[in-house]
């Protein structure tokens, strides 16, 4: 791009990337780039941030060199940019010699806007002294965190990016990361020489969004209930429920639209066309509940969807942030809502132990679940844990989750627990909560009879509490490693290691006072 002309960001964003208009913080950090300012910018992954370098280099004189520290991802950029006609290559160990003087040469002709190198090349003196012949429009750097050693990707070759601001002192640098924790930035700015730039940093907190996580106890009807007391029923809100399974979310879809409302399903199953109608007409038209897998969302990019419903766990607090984060783009107030039951735990152990994963994926995705219990199971503010999780430890309980809104009172609940915990161990660690309940409810029933267990010391120990608080005691011992759930047969409890001293009286065990569930507005309802 010559002459005295700039070509405007937004018509780069709209004529070149499709986009209709900048997202977040992008416009303001592009406007201080392309003006020549630099700018270290931290945001979360899929915020954005290639935009934040990609439209200045197309908006400003020259080539934008950008480091990037991993081979194939600079590959996928190059082939994207391609694909929209942008003039871009990759120079990386995977090229010849014969291929690199190539780019080189187009280089220094000003045929390419944008030319992606490995840390170790750009600072290479030929590298350097070739970039002295070429106009260049900016520098920008890639996983900037990788020059900080308080990251876990340090990478040294980074530490001498410091030497492009001595060597080319007119030209803007950007640099970008998705960590955030205050160390490393300061360490960033400081070892990239950025502390006079401008500090672009878009947290992962969504303040509009209501995060809200309720015990399972007829989920669909749960689910009813909460649209329509909070968004208007059938045909007013926009909003997507997700479920675990195909068979779930047709069912679910149709169990919806036989209320009234406007319900479309969406699952990897149902054919291309039927998909793409679907999304198209979620998109478009205004009121329609999608109820979806997983495969619904990527890239979708409604403003207006008001809440964002759970019937199942997500995988991880990494998804459950992603799907609840499609909710109020628009940063008018949404809801997360999400209901969760002990038998989802035991789904996705269950999909972890069957997985081909080596043990040590597996024990990373088990970690990753118990986050996930933690973050539903807390007495603190919801947000709080889930900013906790993505390094955020500086906010204060938010005001707008359920735990704020309604605070949970804990108790000491070490008898509670005791009694659980032996009546596990009473009954060989061999069933789920049903049956343990029924026993410690002393119910007479046919399977108790069948495996004697009216004859145990804990039949009927634990009539002081309801079978919902005491499914709510054992989820609690599930989410804090005292109970493990048994993934290899059908969901049996398993002591751990964790609950002998428990057992053995040496230690609390705080647990939470869960609200009890709703049971419908009208007072005739009873219950
Ligand atoms: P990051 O590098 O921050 O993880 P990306 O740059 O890969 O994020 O962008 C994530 C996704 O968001 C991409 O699919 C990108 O095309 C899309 N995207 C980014 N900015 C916009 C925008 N202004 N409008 C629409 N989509 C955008
Ligand atoms: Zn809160």
């Amino acid at each position: 791009m010559t002459g005295i002309f700039m070509p405007l960001p937004l018509h780069i964003l709209k004529t070149v990337f499709g986009f209709p208009a900048f997202r977040g913080q992008q416009e303001e950090v592009i406007r201080h780039v392309v003006e020549g300012g630099d700018a270290l910018v931290l945001m979360p992954t899929g915020a954005g941030k290639s935009l934040c370098y990609q439209v200045p280099a197309l908006c400003r004189d020259g080539v934008a060199i950008v480091v990037s520290p991993l081979i194939a991802l600079m590959q996928n950029q190059v082939e994207a940019l391609t694909q929209l006609g942008v003039r871009a290559a990759a120079l990386n160990s995977a090229r010849s010699p014969d291929e690199a003087r190539v780019i080189e040469r187009r280089m220094q002709a000003g045929e390419l806007d944008l030319v992606y190198v490995a840390p170790e090349r750009l600072v290479l003196p030929g590298f350097l002294s070739l970039l002295e012949d070429c106009r260049i429009a900016l520098f920008a750097i890639d996983e900037a965190h990788c020059v900080s050693q308080w990251g876990h990707d340090f990478r040294p070759e980074y530490l001498q990016l410091a030497l492009l601001h001595e060597r080319f002192p007119a030209v803007p640098r950007i640099a970008l990361t998705a960590t955030a924790d205050g160390p490393t930035r300061r360490d960033i700015a400081e070892r990239l020489n950025l502390q006079d730039g401008r500090q672009f940093v878009a947290g992962f907190d969504r303040p509009n969004i209501r995060y809200r996580i309720a015990a399972k106890n007829n989920a669909r009807e749960q689910l009813a209930r909460f649209i329509e007391a909070e968004h208007g029923g059938p045909g007013a809100d926009s909003g997507i429920v997700y479920c675990l399974s195909r068979a779930k979310v047709e069912e679910t879809a149709a169990w919806l639209a036989g209320k009234g409302y406007t319900a479309l399903a969406y699952h990897a199953g149902l054919d291309q066309s039927v998909r793409a109608g679907n999304q198209e007409r979620f998109l478009r038209e205004d009121g329609i509940v999608m109820v979806a897998t997983i495969a619904f969302g990527m890239g979708i990019d409604k403003p207006d969807v008001r809440f964002v419903a759970h019937l199942d766990l997500p995988k991880s607090l990494e998804a459950y942030y992603q799907e609840t984060g499609r909710a109020g783009r628009d940063g008018q107030p949404a809801d997360a809502w999400m209901a969760y039951g002990l038998e989802d735990v035991a789904k996705l152990g269950q999909f972890i132990a069957s997985s081909q994963a080596s043990d040590a994926q597996k024990r990373i995705e088990w970690q990753k679940l118990n986050a996930l219990l933690g973050l539903c199971e807390t007495t603190r503010c919801r947000r709080q844990v889930l900013l906790e999780y993505f390094g955020e430890t500086d906010h204060p309980p938010c005001g707008n989750c359920d735990t704020c809104l309604e605070p949970i009172a804990s108790f000491d609940g070490t008898e509670l627990a005791r009694k659980a915990l032996s009546c596990v161990y009473r009954t060989g660690e061999s069933f789920g909560a049903g049956h343990v309940i029924d026993v410690l409810l002393g119910k007479d029933n046919d399977k108790v009879r069948r495996f004697g267990h009216e004859r145990l010391s804990t039949f009927g120990i634990g009539t002081e509490l309801p079978a919902e608080q005491w499914r709510s005691v054992l989820r609690q011992l599930v989410a804090a490693g005292l109970l493990s759930i048994d993934t290899e047969g059908h969901g049996a409890f398993k002591l751990t290691e964790a609950c002998r001293p428990v057992l053995r009286s040496e230690v609390r065990v705080d647990l939470r006072r869960d609200p009890l569930p709703a049971r419908g507005k009208s007072k005739s309802s009873g219950g």
